[in-house]
């Protein structure tokens, strides 16, 4: 099942948040935004949820090093943050240290003289297909849509009209919670569906990619037009987390809630978009228990009509999905 753990570290018995935030505050330089109490739900794109108990955006390697070094030795659990387009977040928010990587710092694209480019683990795959476009760099187009960053692609592994984030890896720079950096090669990772095994207790820094081709910017634009245009069809508008549910092997989840007769189904202001099955949208003043309730339900009865066991391909930031379906 897909679970989202804190990185590992101790549990602090008792945390002493502003104790934790004013050293935090102290190892950093003044660039690096660090607060208590952040609210999570603007940073997502299904938007429930309650605040992160501390929040950082390291304007530096050298804060976010510390930030980390800091965070370990005070036993905080530490989630990064990309563009929150995978999330659902629990109304009670999040007990530990959310990185977010909205610095500039993090965003880069950079073309190499052999063709190769560089990317931030912050750059938006919006504007990483754009910049690509830009260089007539081909091969990336189908990241068009998915409204993620470099670093949330690569941990997700995200993927669309039959290719995968790490189709188009050489190698990915990660820091581990002990604030080391190392450049790992797409050979030394293990990668599968939705899911970079080395990511699970690292965080992405940025990575090397490699273009398919060159092309004429025209034609580079002529294909994520074509893409964009599918996608528009065929999910929904609304405030959502992408698709729910993994696809089962062989088959497709949307379809499994579609034919359970759940299009429409909702709990509160969460509700199974009536476009496509495995999208949960908010229709405006949505809250994350209506969203747990909503999966248990669509997991109860794919269950009981299908027999099948659908497993969330969303994260639920800070808790396990075992422990609330
Ligand atoms: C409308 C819509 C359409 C979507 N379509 C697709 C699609 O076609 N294909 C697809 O695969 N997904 C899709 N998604 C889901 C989502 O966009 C992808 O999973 C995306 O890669 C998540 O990136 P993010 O930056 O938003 O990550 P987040 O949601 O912020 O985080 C996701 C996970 O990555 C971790 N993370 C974030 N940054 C880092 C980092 N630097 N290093 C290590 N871990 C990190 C987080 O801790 C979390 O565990 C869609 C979502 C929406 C809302």
């Amino acid at each position: 099942m897909t679970e989202l753990q804190p990185l590992p570290s101790v549990s602090p018995a008792r945390p002493d948040w502003a104790a934790h935030a004013a050293a935090l505050v102290a190892g950093v330089a003044a660039a690096t935004r660090v607060v208590r109490e952040e609210p999570m739900a603007p940073k997502t794109t299904l938007r429930v949820g309650g605040a992160a108990r501390l929040y950082a955006e390291p304007a530096s390697l050298a804060d976010l090093q510390s930030l980390l070094r800091i965070a370990r030795a005070r036993g905080l659990p530490i989630f990064p943050l990309g563009r929150g387009s995978n999330l659902v977040v629990p109304d009670e928010g999040v007990d530990g240290l959310v990185v977010g990587f909205a610095h500039e710092t993090w965003s880069r694209f950079e073309p190499l003289p052999d063709g190769r480019v560089r990317v931030g683990a912050g750059l938006r795959l919006k504007n990483l297909c754009g910049l690509a476009t830009q260089a007539g760099l081909a091969g990336f187009e189908f990241l068009e849509g998915i409204p993620g960053a470099v670093g949330g692609a690569l941990r997700m592994n995200a993927g669309a009209m039959g290719s995968w984030m790490f189709d188009v890896v050489e190698d990915v720079e990660m820091i581990s919670l002990d604030g080391e950096v190392r450049r790992r090669a797409k050979a030394e990772l293990h990668v599968d569906y939705r899911h970079c095994e080395e990511l699970q207790d690292a965080i992405a820094l940025a990575a090397t990619l490699r273009p398919a081709s060159r092309a004429e910017a025209e034609a580079i634009g002529g294909k994520i037009a074509d893409y964009r245009r599918k996608r528009q069809e065929s999910q929904p508008r609304e405030a959502s987390a992408g698709c729910i549910f993994k696809n089962p092997p062989g088959t497709s989840a949307g379809r499994l809630i579609d034919e359970c007769g759940l299009k429409g189904e909702r709990v509160g202001e969460a509700e199974v978009s009536r476009v496509h099955a495995n999208f949960i949208v908010n229709r405006g003043g949505a809250t994350g228990a209506d969203v747990l309730e909503l999966v248990r339900r669509i997991r109860a009865r794919v269950q009981a009509a299908k027999g099948v066991d659908l497993q969330p391909e969303v994260l639920l930031y800070g808790r396990r999905w075992e422990d609330v379906l």
